[in-house]
C-alpha cells in the first residue's frame, strides 16, 4: 500500500519541526509520499498561519526539498487553506491554489471578535466561548449550523481537493460538555453538509490530529459519520494533522482497521499526475 499523510505543518505556521525534518521523518516511517501542508495566510493579527512575507520562502523550499528527497519520498506542496466567513478564500489565498499540488480547504474560522481578527472554532476552549455568545448570542446549536453550513459553502463554491477535520466543531466537546452528537438536529447538519460534499469531488479526510494532542479521543469524523460518507460514497484518506515529527502517522493502523471495518476499500491518495485511489 502506498503509505502517505498529506496534513502536515511545520515551523511555517504552527508547528514544531522544519519541513525537512517532516520529510525525513515520514521517510523513517516508510512513506512513499509527504505533503506539506501550512496554513495559508490570513489578514487578521495570529499565531499559526504563514506570514505574507514567508509565502515564497515556503515555496521555494519545499521545491527544493522534493529535488533533494526524490529518490526516496514524493514530496507534494500543499496548504492548508482558511475559507472566511463572508469571504470564501481570499484573493491571496486564490492565488496559491494554482501554484500548489493539492490544498486542503478547512474552516477554523466563525467570526469577529476584536477589530478584525476572527475567533477559531480550535483556538481555546475560552476564545469559542466568547465568539459563540458574541456572534451567535451564546447559541451552540446556531454556531454548530453556521459551521457546517460554512463546509458545505466552501464545498460547493471551490470543491477543495481535500476537506479538513470534517467535525472541528467537537474539539471542545468532550464528554458532551456543548452540544450531543447523538441529537436529531446535530446529524441534520452533518447529513445536510455531507449531501453538499457528495455533489463535488472533494475528499474527506480522516484527521488523528485532535487525538495525538490530546484534546479528543475519536478521531475527526466520528464514527456515525464515517459510516454515513461510506453509505453517500464519498472518498475518504486517512491524514494525522501532525504538528511535529512525533506524531507524522499517528494511529495510522487504528484508523485503517477502523475504517475497513466500517466496509471501506479504498482511500485516496496524490500521485504526480493528481489523485487516485488505492485497495485498503
Ligand atoms: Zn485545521
Ligand atoms: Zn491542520
Amino acid at each position: 500500500m502506498h503509505l502517505t499523510n498529506l496534513h502536515t505543518h511545520t515551523t511555517y505556521c504552527d508547528g514544531q519541526n522544519s519541513a525537512e525534518e517532516m520529510i525525513q521523518a515520514a521517510i523513517k516511517c516508510g512513506f512513499q509520499s509527504i505533503g506539506i501542508s501550512t496554513h495559508g495566510p490570513v489578514q487578521f493579527e495570529n499565531d499559526w498561519a504563514i506570514k505574507n512575507e514567508d509565502i515564497e520562502r515556503y515555496m521555494d523550499e519545499i521545491n527544493r526539498l522534493k529535488e533533494k528527497y526524490k529518490g526516496y519520498i514524493c514530496v507534494f506542496r500543499g496548504m492548508e487553506l482558511d475559507y472566511i466567513p463572508g469571504i470564501g478564500f481570499d484573493e491571496i489565498n486564490k492565488k496559491l491554489i494554482n501554484r500548489l499540488d493539492y490544498y486542503i480547504g478547512s474552516v477554523h474560522c466563525m467570526g469577529k471578535l476584536k477589530g478584525d481578527s476572527m475567533w477559531t472554532v480550535d483556538g481555546n476552549i475560552e476564545e469559542l466561548m466568547e465568539g459563540i455568545d458574541k456572534s451567535f448570542n451564546g447559541s451552540i446549536k446556531s454556531t454548530v449550523e453556521a459551521y457546517y453550513s460554512l463546509i458545505a459553502e466552501m464545498a460547493i463554491n471551490y470543491e477543495p481537493p481535500i476537506i479538513g477535520h470534517l467535525d472541528l466543531i467537537k474539539k471542545y466537546n468532550k464528554n458532551n460538555v456543548l452540544f450531543d452528537e447523538s441529537e436529531s438536529w446535530y446529524k441534520t447538519c452533518v447529513i445536510n453538509c455531507l449531501e453538499s460534499i457528495k455533489k463535488t469531488g472533494s475528499i474527506l479526510e480522516v484527521n488523528t490530529g485532535g487525538m495525538s494532542r490530546g484534546y479528543i479521543s475519536e478521531q475527526y469524523p466520528s464514527d456515525f459519520i464515517l459510516e454515513l460518507i461510506k453509505e453517500m460514497n464519498i472518498p475518504i484518506m486517512i491524514n494525522s494533522d501532525s504538528h511535529d515529527i512525533g506524531s507524522i502517522d499517528y494511529k495510522f493502523d487504528e484508523m485503517y482497521e477502523l475504517v475497513r471495518s466500517l466496509r471501506f476499500d479504498k482511500a485516496s491518495y496524490l500521485t504526480k499526475n493528481g489523485f487516485s485511489t488505492q485497495g485498503i
